[in-house]
């Protein structure tokens, strides 16, 4: 067999995920292999270290990307803080809710669930019935902006209520980092993980995790070892840490990181203020367009996601035949219904480089030829 090497077009990628990233960034991926304990690539791990803390708005020291996608940062937030018998609350309003459940319970700790409806953010008073009902109960974790269905919750008043039942607070943000406001240390986020892909732009691969000073101490404290030798963070953190005495742990991916070098670059460029407003600012546009064509959301007007606009495919509609509609004629990609919501929703993804007017004109145009 004559195999060729693989060109892919160029898409428009206006899905949950990955999403388009800016020609830097692509540029940047294709610069020179270095070792990753080259004295450079060290210098550039240390900028992209002080990078994160920007765009998680923290200072703790513990702020990395994990050389592995966003499931692995979720799983490295609860296998190096939970362990065996630990009592988890966790709230469940979507794919991703439920992914950590499972994350819980594989440990052997116990997942005590609150569940809130599909399309919703996280209902406040059932996680508080909770924490009263559970005064033992170590963590409380929650998907800060659910992929799944487009909506996003109120990630300051869960870790306030956390914090007032002395829990720690275990934060997915692979979806909000970089598209909405959030502030790892005003709001008092303990272990956080997001992904590359989404709203930063970046090739997919690398998770950004930060951990406070109490879920370092709490790690320092366990009574058992992890039992993940990769995400083990206490032997990462050697590889990352600043004093001049790094140790190999494992080979980084050198060029991807230059990639999330890169795309950090430019969100601190832009300012994370006006990345957020340039995020709101299509949502609005896009929801314009969208309510012309009587296309509806799910999520109701107060808790909807700007980057991921989660739509009900209209009534006699074709999924699968519109979304290969839109990409083979248009390159443009949209993303499906997962879970619950399969075939009865679209999702529109405006991440970083994706949010711009362009992409919003395109993507009404080319569902309006789609529709008709
Ligand atoms: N959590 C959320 C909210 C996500 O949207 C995703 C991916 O879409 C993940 C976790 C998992 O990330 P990854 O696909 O990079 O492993």
């Amino acid at each position: 067999m004559n195999f060729q090497s693989f060109n892919p077009p160029r898409r428009i990628l206006m899905g949950p995920g990955p999403s388009d990233i800016s020609p830097e960034v692509l540029a940047s991926l294709s610069r020179p292999v270095i070792g990753h304990l080259d004295p450079l690539f060290v210098g550039m791990m240390d900028e992209v270290k002080a990078l994160l803390q920007y765009a998680f708005q923290t200072k703790n020291e513990f702020t990395i990307a994990l050389s592995a996608p966003g499931s692995a940062g979720m799983e490295a937030c609860f296998v190096n803080l939970v362990e065996a018998g630990d009592k988890v609350i966790v709230c469940r309003n979507g794919v991703f809710g439920d992914r950590m459940i499972q994350n819980v319970t594989r440990i052997g700790a116990e997942a005590i669930v609150v569940d809130s409806p599909w399309g919703r953010a996280v209902e406040i008073d059932k996680v508080e019935q909770a924490l009263i009902a559970n005064p033992d109960a170590k963590f409380v974790a929650f998907v800060h902006a659910e992929t799944s269905t487009g909506a996003v919750s109120d990630a300051k008043t869960l870790c306030a209520l956390a914090q007032k039942h002395h829990c720690l607070t275990i934060v997915d943000a692979v979806t909000s980092l970089g598209g909405i406001e959030l502030k790892v240390d005003e709001w008092g986020i303990d272990a956080i993980y997001s992904g590359s892909q989404k709203c930063l732009s970046c090739v997919p691969g690398l998770s950004p995790i930060s951990f406070s000073q109490k879920a370092v101490d709490v790690i320092k404290e366990r009574k058992t070892k992890i039992q993940s030798w990769f995400l083990d963070q206490s032997l990462v953190m050697s590889y990352w840490s600043g004093n001049g005495k790094r140790s190999y742990h494992h080979t980084a991916p050198v060029n991807s990181l230059y990639g999330l070098h890169e795309s950090l670059v430019q969100l601190h460029r832009e300012g994370l203020e006006n990345r957020i407003k340039r995020h709101k600012i299509q949502h609005e546009a896009l929801a314009e367009g969208l309510a012309k064509l009587g296309i509806e959301f799910i999520v109701p007007k107060e808790e909807r996601l700007p980057q991921l606009n989660a739509i009900y495919i209209p009534e006699g509609i074709d999924d699968v035949k519109v979304r290969h509609y839109l990409l083979n004629k248009y390159n443009l990609e949209i993303g499906a219904g997962l879970g619950d919501l399969a075939g009865k929703a679209w999702r529109i993804g405006l991440m970083g480089y994706a949010a711009r007017s362009e992409n919003v004109i395109l993507c009404l145009a080319a569902l309006e030829d789609a529709l008709n």
